[in-house]
């Protein structure tokens, strides 16, 4: 068998036009002999509106809550009305549940508190509205669907948003649930982010989560690769809105790709591709709204690349704090007490760079930055400053290739460079600069390396007809 979890985002499924064309591209992979197992996110907006209807009751707001859960329900039902010929008894199916939803939502604005518990059961009919829908305009569309609770399968800890999935069961779970249907040719569609604890209470693996159970399933059935459909057409060179002569790259490392992932959330969380990753299964990104194109392919070892780099990442709104102490000459334990600070203040630093008697550290800026700074004055002189941005460049061992640093701050020469790592990992190169410089060094720096792109690497014939 030749098996492909085909994971499609809440753009891919957000009205029937979107859930159409995702039909149609399920169906492609049927006809090109494949067996597709179909994971679905909440359609767009969905889980957002969710959360902000249960924050809302338990603040009191029963009205404002229940007004947001019955414009989600009409947004449903229309939804399956639209696709589903014959769409009574599903019509029907999306009442109940909103009924219950409803149930919920008073219960919350009565008892005015919102536990991570509750939080996950109301953002799951997210997951579970969308993968009814999705399965029934399938089953509309000719394919033979097969609609599977993903909470039967994906099993969790307790620990509600963020849930961490418990291995040995879903590789149990999941052929054993799976392997049948694909045998009798069903198309499977799942919900992703949703799943339940071993009570069968439902937890979710944290937002952004379908990928993470598209990864899941298709590392438990060692399938032959992992599609994720979103609305880009892959892994760019650099951002095309800031760089009109961005790039697709068509096939990038793990590594690479994780170290881009925390720029781009857009395309990917590192950590969700992993169980892929263990069973060195590719995975593509793939653009719904444009299924020719053939995406970014993510894979153990790809080609060596002749350029040094393969992308430029840039993530804004980052401050950066300046401690300086004399006392810390010579001595230790201070940077244990620095980080102790943002530790307590559960802070996540980003970057960091010492000499002797300073430490600079990068966060993303944050409201709590002022009482950090007040803590840490207690050792040492503090100066922090907002609107920076932090550019990173990432490729295969950009450690062994020699002039690379020479190469890459003289591309941005006219530029002040506030701090500077690399050699943290092998694929990055980062530096921080003002947020109001940061799109003129992307350019810069995508003028120096990408004007003689690898086709191996790169889609050139993009460029060539333009
Ligand atoms: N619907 C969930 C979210 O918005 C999960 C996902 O889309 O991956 O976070
Ligand atoms: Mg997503």
């Amino acid at each position: 068998m030749s098996l492909v979890v085909m994971k499609f985002g809440g753009t891919s499924v957000e009205d029937p036009a979107a859930i159409r064309r995702t039909a149609a591209i399920v169906a492609g992979r049927v006809a090109q002999g494949k067996q597709p197992i179909v994971v679905v996110s909440a359609m767009a907006k969905v889980t957002d509106q969710l959360l902000r209807a249960a924050a809302i009751a338990a603040e009191g707001d029963r009205t404002g809550a229940l007004a947001i859960s019955s414009r989600l329900r009409s947004r449903h039902r229309d939804t399956a009305a639209a696709l589903v010929a014959d769409s009574g008894a599903l019509v029907d199916r999306i009442d109940l549940k909103f009924d219950s939803l409803d149930e919920i939502l008073r219960g919350l604005s009565a008892i005015l508190e919102l536990t991570p518990r509750v939080s996950d059961l109301i953002v799951s009919f997210g997951e579970l509205f969308s993968s009814r829908i999705v399965a029934a305009a399938f089953r509309e569309q000719g394919i033979n669907t097969v609609h599977v609770d993903s909470r039967q399968i994906i099993i969790t800890d307790s620990q509600f948003q963020k849930a961490i999935p418990q291995d040995d069961l879903i590789e149990e779970r999941v052929p054993k649930k799976l392997l049948p249907l694909l045998a009798a040719g069903q198309v499977p569609v799942m919900g992703g982010f949703i799943a339940s604890n071993q009570a069968g209470i439902s937890t979710t693996l944290g937002r952004g989560g379908s990928d993470f159970t598209a990864a899941l399933i298709g590392g438990a059935l060692r399938a032959e690769a992992i599609e994720i459909w979103t609305d880009v057409d892959g892994i760019m060179t650099a951002d095309p809105r800031v760089c009109p002569d961005a790039l697709r790259v068509k096939v990038i490392s793990f590594e690479e790709a994780a170290e881009l992932a925390y720029f781009g959330a857009k395309v990917l969380h590192p950590a969700t591709i992993l169980p892929a990753v263990k069973k060195n299964i590719p995975v593509l990104v793939l653009n719904s709204r444009n299924a020719a194109c053939e995406g970014t392919r993510i894979i153990s070892l790809p080609p060596h690349c002749k350029s040094p780099f393969k992308s430029i990442a840039v993530k804004k709104k980052l401050s950066i704090i300046d401690v300086v102490a004399s006392r810390m000459l010579m001595t230790h334990g201070y940077m244990k007490d620095i980080f102790d600070i943002f530790d307590k203040h559960e802070c996540p630093v980003d970057m960091v760079s010492t000499s002797e008697v300073s430490v600079s550290l990068t966060v993303d800026s944050n409201e709590k930055l002022p009482s950090i700074a007040a803590d840490l004055g207690q050792l040492a002189d503090v100066k922090y400053e907002g609107k920076k941005a932090l550019v990173c460049l990432v490729g295969d061992d950009i450690r062994g290739q020699s002039g690379m640093a020479a190469q890459v701050f003289n591309a941005i020469r006219h530029i002040n460079v506030r701090m500077i790592s690399q050699g943290a990992s092998e694929i990055n190169m980062s530096f921080m600069i003002d947020e109001d410089d940061a799109d003129e060094a992307v350019r810069s720096l995508h003028a120096a390396f990408f004007q003689d792109p690898d086709p191996a690497i790169f889609d050139v014939d993009a460029r060539k007809t333009k």
